[in-house]
């Protein structure tokens, strides 16, 4: 029986796990999903939590939970080490970490994403949140209430990054704090969502105005220290307090990424593959994912989304199941299918296609139900689904009784 191991649950790792369950084999492999968390965290919807509109199983359901009758073998361990030339991976148990477990594979998916770099300003790493995963959510939500709870007067939080991920937050952030927030956005370039549509762009500027949201653009972050950051504008540098500092800026990869005897791209560091997702001079081995530089049919490089992950997944299963069944392996082909951005509590824009750009209620529930779509695994939609549809009628008949 031939193992496949999949390194990293996130939407490269996870779906591609899932697709290869279901493929047509007729000797069934063994198909092993490796991650240290014992939950894959659905990220577009992270922001949700800040304002308590979904809870942490709806967007991070457990993997024992997703992967149940599957024909998929989860360990929850930290990779540590890939023998290249050996065919195995080191894994140390992540609830014994002195049990180390080795696995020998035939087909090995690379899938551990990205970091946030916080090693790039005096100061960051001691002083800065970043915001990538479930632990990152819950320490922001618990530090928000108890600044919440001891502190009367304003409560002020700079946002590094002007990109999706600083504007979604700075929204959420200034929505749940209404008038105890002092909310700022600082960005080196010029303008907000740099990588946007346009349509995306000014309905983002139209949000941050209406919620008193300060934008700071061409200024870079030089310091940052105990309740206080330091910003150099376009023409001065001022030392400002601070209760919050949000690093959203960048994308690095672990040393064990960059350790690996693979080829690496000169500039951000990713694993460079074919367009077979196959890592370039090693056919057994695929990468996607944040960690993949992967180019599309004109040769630009595709950005780290969810997005290519998700459908780069569809593409390492088939190519992996056809690698083991002798059949040719397909090119991936990326469809840029447009771009959601959450503005606060009721409000979203959406672009479709680079064209059709629209904000308010039709964004906001065409993005959930986008989301919803692209959950894992059936039963999981349900579940959430029928917890979204029922929330408000509840909601409403809590009132009643109240009122
Ligand atoms: C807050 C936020 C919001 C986002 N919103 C959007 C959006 O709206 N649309 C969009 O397209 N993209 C969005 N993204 C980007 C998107 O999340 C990533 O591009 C996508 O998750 C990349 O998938 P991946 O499989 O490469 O990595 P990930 O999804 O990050 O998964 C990597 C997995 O590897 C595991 N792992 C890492 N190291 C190890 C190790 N050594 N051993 C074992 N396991 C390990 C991690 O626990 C994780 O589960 C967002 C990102 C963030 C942080």
């Amino acid at each position: 029986m031939s193992r496949i191991c999949i390194l990293g649950g996130g939407f490269g790792g996870l779906y591609t796990a899932l697709q290869l369950a279901q493929l047509p084999w007729t000797v069934q492999p063994e198909i092993i999903l490796i991650d240290r968390n014992d939950r894959f965290v659905f990220t577009p919807l992270l922001y949700e939590l800040i304002t308590d509109e979904l809870e942490p199983w709806e967007i991070a359901p457990t993997f024992s939970e997703l992967l149940t009758g599957k024909g998929i073998k989860f360990v929850q361990g930290n990779v540590t080490a890939v023998d290249i030339v050996n065919c195995h991976v080191t894994v140390t148990n992540a609830l014994l970490p002195a049990e180390v477990m080795n696995f020998k594979y035939d087909r090995l998916a690379l899938a551990i994403g990205g970091e946030t770099p916080i090693d790039l300003v005096p100061g960051a790493l001691e002083y800065v949140m970043t915001f990538r995963t479930l632990a990152d959510a819950q320490r922001l939500q618990l530090k928000l209430h108890q600044l919440e709870q001891s502190k009367p007067e304003k409560i002020r939080v700079c946002i590094a990054g002007g990109g999706a991920s600083g504007v979604e937050l700075a929204c959420k952030i200034s929505d749940r704090l209404q008038g105890l927030g002092r909310v700022r956005i600082v960005d080196r370039n010029p303008t907000i969502l740099p990588n946007s549509p346009d349509s995306n762009r000014v309905y983002a500027e139209k949000a941050l105005a209406s919620r008193d949201i300060w934008t700071d653009l061409s200024t870079t972050v030089s310091q940052i220290g105990d309740g206080e950051i330091t910003l150099n504008y376009p023409n001065g540098t001022d030392t400002l307090p601070v209760d919050i500092v949000m690093w959203t800026v960048g994308n690095t990869f672990s040393k064990l990424v960059q350790s690996l005897n693979l080829p690496h791209s000169a500039g951000r560091g990713q694993i460079i593959t074919e367009p077979t997702l196959q890592v370039q001079g090693h056919p057994q081995i695929y990468a996607l994912g944040d960690l993949a530089e992967c180019r599309d049919a004109s040769g630009q490089v595709l950005p780290a989304t969810a997005q290519v992950a998700f459908q780069q997944a569809g593409y390492c299963a088939r190519n992996i199941w056809a690698s083991l069944n002798n059949h040719p392996l397909s090119p991936f082909t990326y469809l840029a299918l447009g771009e959601f951005i959450s503005l606060g509590k009721d409000n979203a824009a959406m672009s479709m296609f680079g064209q059709l750009g629209i904000e308010g209620m039709p964004a906001l529930v065409a993005r959930r139900l986008a989301y919803l779509l692209r959950m894992p695994t059936l039963q999981h939609q349900v579940k959430v689904g029928f917890n979204w549809l029922s929330r408000p009628l509840l909601n409403l008949l809590r009132s009643d009784r109240q009122g």
